[in-house]
């Protein structure tokens, strides 16, 4: 762990944390009330093995690597700053609007709507309506049922799964495992696993289909 006022130079990063009144970060409770600001690597700056794990700015749409105990980041491009803690929402949440760089998920048993949140890799698995952007990975699994706006860079149906998108998903790449109703809007790559099914419309660039995969719904152009 970094100690406060001690400044660190690690995996490339000068780590200089800072004393911040506020941090919107539910762990700001635990007397961590701490901002971690990433600069470029140094020239000739020796690496150490500080684990990382790589984000995207929910801003500029760059991507930089922050360490994975960073509590917050700021954005080594535009100086945006995000918290970058995991959640999982629960039936009667109090977090309606997220913003992070971490992993939201969302369990069987919830049921939640007028949900607004925007992280890096959203993991689905209840039933939920609102505004959803994944600027890294989204996961539809078990009987994930989503009605509104759902984006992300790349989608991820995995076997076993039945899922229902409400009235599409619009991502870069998907690959289909399990089953999906509902539109997907893809601007690249989509790839339909043997006992996968797509049963709605597809716009892709490209539309795969392995031997005993499923597609009904029309090809959009
Ligand atoms: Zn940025």
């Amino acid at each position: 762990m970094i100690q406060s006022g001690q400044a660190l130079s690690t995996a490339g990063y000068r780590v200089q944390p800072l004393v911040v009144p506020q941090v919107s970060c539910r762990r700001a409770a635990l007397n961590t009330k701490r901002a971690i600001s990433f600069v470029s690597p140094v020239h000739g700056e020796e690496h150490v093995g500080v684990p990382t794990r790589e984000v995207v700015c929910q801003v500029c749409g760059r991507h930089s690597r922050i360490p994975i105990a960073a509590l917050s980041a700021h954005c080594v491009h535009c100086r945006s700053h995000f918290e970058t803690a995991d959640y999982v929402l629960r039936s009667g949440t109090r977090h309606r609007a997220l913003r992070t760089l971490g992993r939201v998920t969302i369990p069987e048993d919830a049921e939640l709507s007028h949900l607004d949140i925007m992280c890096s890799d959203l993991v689905i698995s209840g039933k939920i309506s609102g505004r959803f952007r994944a600027t890294q990975k989204l996961e539809l699994c078990g009987r994930a049922n989503v009605s509104g706006e759902l984006s992300a860079v790349f989608l991820s149906v995995p076997f076993g799964a039945r899922v229902t998108v409400d009235p599409s998903v619009m991502v870069q790449d998907a690959e289909l495992h399990g089953e999906m109703r509902g539109r997907l809007i893809a601007k690249g790559q989509v790839r339909v696993y043997a006992g996968g099914k797509l049963l709605g419309d597809c716009r892709a660039r490209k539309l795969l289909l392995d031997p005993g995969a499923m597609h009904e719904g029309m090809r959009l152009l």
